[in-house]
């Protein structure tokens, strides 16, 4: 797989498709892709060249050799010592090789072929002549899954083979093809590239003016509800920053209708430590802000506010 990396995407039907050949000694291939494990030549056969015609000419070849199979509706059929020979443009399979491996025979006509089990007759694989060439044509899905055989690889790497996917999505093609993958699936690994390329906003630019003294101004936003309740039952996380301090006070809160409660007591607080009152709010077009019981509490103490656009809190 470390070669097929570095070439060029072949279509589908050029990584599966086969045509028949009697008069070759071996398979041949021009793409190591079409091979679900290749190794060096010379590891397995020596230093021996094996010479391979093409276009009438002898040509000496010591690439890559591999295997692999051909998945059939009965099984899988196997092509052993595949010979990776770049000059040739279309798969080869050898006849007597893929009969004596296979344990089986061919049966040819002139529109057609099938090849069938030495024992029973049983027809395991079929064919068609086209252009005075016999194809064998394996199934579509085959070659999908073809597309995925090689050496483990990351999570990153297949996060980005297969287009940046959702979490959900990421991990149910990992599944169902059984990509190989060092390691776990760990759905909380971050993929730096995701956030910029789907993020359909662009971040504010920042404010370089601040309220002049503290409780002048604050910013309130209530987020939720989480999808997931803490320990204690809270779902609703409400944030107050103080314009001219930048301090954050937070509270967990159990149900969006205790925003008024919970800022009363802040209030009554903040007010009586710093020895100041609250001015102004900022606060988003929010229900729990806007309800009638919230906006008559800032009118009876004074307090005016600044409605922002919803999900807008900056
Ligand atoms: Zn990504």
């Amino acid at each position: 797989m470390a070669e097929s990396n570095t070439v060029t995407a072949p279509k589908p039907s050029e990584l599966t498709n086969w045509c028949v050949g009697s008069g070759a000694t071996h398979h041949m291939t021009s793409n190591p892709s079409a091979l679900s494990y290749v190794q060096p030549y010379k590891v397995i056969v020596g230093s021996s060249a094996i010479y391979v015609a093409v276009h009438s000419e002898l040509y000496i070849f010591l690439y890559n050799i591999g295997h692999t199979q051909l998945d059939t509706s009965t099984g899988s059929l196997n092509l052993h010592e595949v010979l990776c020979v770049p000059a040739i443009r279309k798969n080869l399979l050898s006849i007597g090789r893929f009969s004596k491996d296979n344990h089986c025979y061919f049966e040819m006509d002139a529109n057609s072929f099938r090849v069938k089990d030495n024992k029973a007759g049983k027809v395991l694989l079929t064919g068609s002549s086209s252009g005075g060439l016999y194809h064998i044509h394996t199934e579509p899905e085959i070659s999908e899954k073809l597309g995925f055989y090689g050496e483990k690889t990351t999570q990153e790497v297949w996060h980005a083979r297969l287009g940046h996917p959702s979490q959900a999505v990421f991990r149910v093609l990992l599944n169902k093809h059984k990509l190989p993958l060092h390691g776990s699936f760990d759905s909380h690994k971050a993929c730096h590239i995701c956030p910029l390329g789907k993020s359909f906003k662009l971040p504010f630019s920042s404010r370089h003016s601040h309220a002049q003294q503290p409780l002048d101004l604050l910013h309130l936003d209530l987020w939720g509800p989480s999808p997931v309740s803490s320990n204690f039952g809270y779902r609703y996380y409400l944030s107050i920053v103080n314009d001219c301090t930048r301090f954050v006070r937070f509270y967990p809160l159990t149900k969006k209708s205790d925003v008024l409660g919970t800022f009363v007591i802040f209030k009554r607080m903040v007010e009586k430590r710093l020895n100041r009152t609250i001015k102004m709010l900022q606060i988003d077009g929010g229900g729990e802000f806007t309800s009638r019981m919230f906006l008559n509490f800032l009118r009876e103490h004074g307090i005016s506010h600044q409605i922002s656009c919803p999900y807008t809190p900056q």
